[in-house]
């Protein structure tokens, strides 16, 4: 390794399918910094001996992908935003000490923030459907913006209820098919895998949504999910998935490079174009 670089990393098991690599090294090209960032394919018995040699391997930090994001948290010290949701994908060395942070958090805000936005404004129910890491953040952000009234719905009641437990009385659990909360939701988000290529479709009717509501969908395999492309023919307001990941890498670019990076449509293109010629 080049000893003048900058260095982090996305680690994960597999990794080949990280976007993560495109993102950060058209950044660093972008804005002229000499730094590299690479993938790191770790498996999970090997995860914690990886963290603890971080810096030794010469990285300022990383990026933790699937399946390592809850071990990431117990081996580093996680800010309350990682240790609400109970995962951190993004870690940093803060002179000898690793600390960690789950911008997933802000990825969901943020994409929706500029793809629709105000709303939040007057924000009173929202449906998140998917119980699962994804949700997690999704539904601790959406606390943060004051939503009065979060319905979680999941094939597994039981994990809708362990977020129930966790976030507190403003989270509902609603049953898997019931169509009759879509009435007044004025978000609906899907955080499950359903939509994504290889998966069934989400067996939802986006005209039992009222008109003013706004649909979010964390899968960006394919870009336009059939719920996307549902709840635009329906003239709903939309945010995609790839919007959210393009998001969520800003801060640890900020974090180990010193540069705040624009989400700009040239990126956009660039990341598109690779999962268009990867899944066409
Ligand atoms: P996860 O922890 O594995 O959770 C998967 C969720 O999908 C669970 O709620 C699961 O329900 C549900 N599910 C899976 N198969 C299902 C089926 N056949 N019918 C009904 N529900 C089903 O995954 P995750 O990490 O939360 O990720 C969820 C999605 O968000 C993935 O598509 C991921 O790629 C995406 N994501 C996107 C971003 C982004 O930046 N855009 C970031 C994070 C995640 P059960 O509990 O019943 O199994």
């Amino acid at each position: 390794m080049n000893a003048r670089l900058r260095a982090a990393c996305v680690v994960g098991w597999p990794i080949a399918h990280s976007r993560s690599p495109l993102i950060h090294n058209y950044w660093l090209k972008r804005y002229g910094i000499a730094g590299e960032y690479r993938r790191e394919a770790v498996p999970p018995q090997e995860f914690a001996a990886f963290v603890h040699s971080l810096a030794a391997r010469g990285y300022v930090g990383a990026n933790v992908t699937v399946p390592h994001k809850e071990a990431a948290l117990a081996l580093t010290r996680p800010d309350d935003r990682a240790q609400a949701v109970g995962a951190a994908n993004t870690l940093w060395l803060d002179g000898d000490i690793l600390r960690s942070t789950n911008t997933d958090v802000e990825g969901f805000l943020d994409n929706l923030d500029a793809n629709a936005p105000q709303w939040d404004r007057g924000l009173a129910n929202a449906v998140v459907l998917g119980a699962g890491g994804a949700a997690h953040a999704v539904v601790y952000g959406l606390i943060g913006r004051g939503v009065g009234r979060i319905i979680i719905v999941n094939r597994t009641r039981s994990r809708a209820e362990v977020l129930r437990e966790r976030f507190g009385s403003r989270v509902h659990v609603a049953e898997w098919g019931d169509a009759a909360v879509l009435a007044d939701a004025g978000l609906l988000v899907n955080a499950t895998t359903l939509g994504m290529a290889g998966q069934p479709e989400l067996p939802i009717d986006v005209k039992r949504l009222p008109g003013h509501a706004v649909v979010a969908d964390l899968v960006y395999v394919p870009l336009r999910t059939p719920l996307l492309r549902a709840a635009r023919e329906h003239g709903l307001r939309a945010a995609d998935g790839l919007g959210m990941l393009l998001h969520q890498a800003v801060r640890g670019f900020a974090l180990w490079f010193g540069k705040t990076p624009e989400v700009a449509g040239e990126l956009r293109a660039l990341v598109e174009a690779d999962l268009g010629s990867s899944t066409a």
